[in-house]
């Protein structure tokens, strides 16, 4: 019997990522008896409201570089990577917000001190920084290499906030109980942007390949098989792998579904032609290529859920979980239909074979759904939704369509616990 896997959300995450820092404050200046103020200009619920503000951003961003990591148990917690980079994202944002008010509320003093010059360049790097990474519409224009490269220095810029923080004068140099956990967040956030701009490339295990066929599916879409010329990869259906074909790209690792069922000596992934390195790997890609392949990560899979009765829903390349899962269909218990939305019919590439799945597989139905001559898949043409209880529903698609089918389900009465999505894009 598979358990059903709940994962710490933004609801919980952010109450305790705030409420521990706002905590540890609370003790230290209950058993604190000296002023509050540094200087007699000074408001002590300013002095007090400034360094609160500070600890906070600098808690947000020290666990944010703990998530670059992709350390398993924080994926595992936070119920896969795509969640945790939505995570890493509104923690990002509102620790720009929280910057804003410490430097709004914070004291202002007189004297020299090289703190405060570094606190002023730590503030504008950290802003944009951030504004760039996090901001929709500005990284929407930057291709994503220059944004990874922007996106590397924030650890830069978190230990220069750290710096600012020890080299000015503070309250919490005083309360050895927060100067404490800030020493400690600040380990915690350097030795994560260390390990990961590092020492990540170096220490983290990956397994290589070599490709052994290549399908060139229209203009779009190439479909890569590839043997372990090593020990395999060991994966579960629907996760997914970092892939590095370092005769094609040698710096960057992509993320990619493992689109076959697991298997020691095969592995499958069909890649859409959508920026300029899928765009290359079409062009340059050959049987004999050398492929690193770091993983598996993802929690889209079936651990997820126990309902019997399933809707697995695609859009478009968001087919390749749901390939994965169909080549491993065993279970004559379980009811599920899978729904593959495609635009025209000329791009559903891998329709005989799910048809083929379908046949053999008594529990496993599939529908293919062309938009262009059907119109928009809605739940309401799924009648699967009307026993919404029982029913659990897995989405893997372009986000509109994850958007409006999450709220169609929702609306159609199935529980949000019960409607498992996953990401193809992590910033
Ligand atoms: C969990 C997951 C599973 C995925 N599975 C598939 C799949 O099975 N088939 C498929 O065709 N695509 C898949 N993708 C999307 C695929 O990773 C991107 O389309 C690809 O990396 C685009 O690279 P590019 O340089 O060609 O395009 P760009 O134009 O540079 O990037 C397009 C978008 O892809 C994302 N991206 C680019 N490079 C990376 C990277 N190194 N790491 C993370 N994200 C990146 C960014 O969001 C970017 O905005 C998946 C993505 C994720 C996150």
């Amino acid at each position: 019997m598979r358990q059903q896997q709940r994962h710490l959300e933004s609801k919980i995450y952010f109450p305790v990522i705030i409420g521990f820092p706002l905590a540890i404050w609370a003790i230290a200046l209950f058993f604190y008896s000296g002023p509050l103020i540094l200087s007699f200009e000074e408001v002590p619920v300013q002095r007090v409201l400034g360094e609160v503000t500070a600890s906070l951003v600098l808690t947000l961003l020290g666990f944010n570089l703990l998530m670059t990591t992709r350390a398993r148990w924080i994926e595992k917690i936070v119920g896969g990577l795509d969640k945790m980079y939505l995570i890493h994202r509104q923690s990002a944002l509102l620790a720009l917000v929280l910057l804003f008010l410490h430097v709004v509320v914070s004291p202002r003093y007189p004297e020299i001190n090289p703190g405060k010059p570094l606190g002023v360049l730590t503030l504008l790097l950290i802003f944009t920084g951030i504004a760039v990474s996090a901001i929709p519409f500005l990284k929407r224009h930057l291709p994503y290499h220059k944004w990874l490269t922007i996106h590397r220095f924030m650890g830069a810029f978190f230990l220069l906030g750290v710096f600012h923080a020890l080299l000015v004068p503070t309250l919490f140099s005083k309360l050895p109980l927060v100067r404490s956990y800030i020493l400690g967040i600040a380990f915690l956030g350097t030795g994560s942007w260390v390990y990961r701009a590092l020492l990540y490339r170096w220490i983290r295990p990956h397994r290589s390949y070599r490709v052994t066929d290549v399908k060139r599916l229209g203009n779009a879409v190439l479909a890569l098989e590839m043997a372990p010329t090593g020990a395999p990869l060991l994966s579960l259906p629907g996760q997914f792998a970092f892939f590095k074909f370092p005769g094609i790209d040698p710096g960057e690792s992509h993320p990619f579904t493992i689109a076959s069922a697991p298997d020691q000596n095969r592995l499958r992934i069909a890649i859409k032609n959508l920026g300029d390195f899928t765009r290359s790997l079409q062009k340059q890609i050959k049987v004999g290529c050398t492929v690193k392949v770091e993983g598996p990560f993802g929690v889209f899979t079936q651990n997820r859920s126990s309902a019997k009765h399933q809707i697995w829903i695609a859009g478009g390349i968001g087919v390749t979980p749901f390939l994965a899962m169909a080549n491993n269909f065993d279970n004559s218990e379980m009811n599920v239909t899978l729904y593959w939305s495609v635009c025209r019919k000329e791009d559903a590439f891998f329709d005989n074979e799910l048809q083929d799945l379908a046949e053999h597989n008594a529990g496993l139905s599939y529908k293919l759904w062309v938009s262009d001559e059907n119109g928009p898949l809605t739940a309401e043409k799924m009648p699967e939704t009307r026993n919404p209880e029982k029913i659990d529903v897995f989405i893997c698609g372009p986000e509109t369509l994850r958007r409006s089918m999450k709220a169609q389900l929702l609306a159609a009465g199935i529980p949000k616990r019960n409607i498992h999505s996953e990401e193809f894009s992590f910033r």
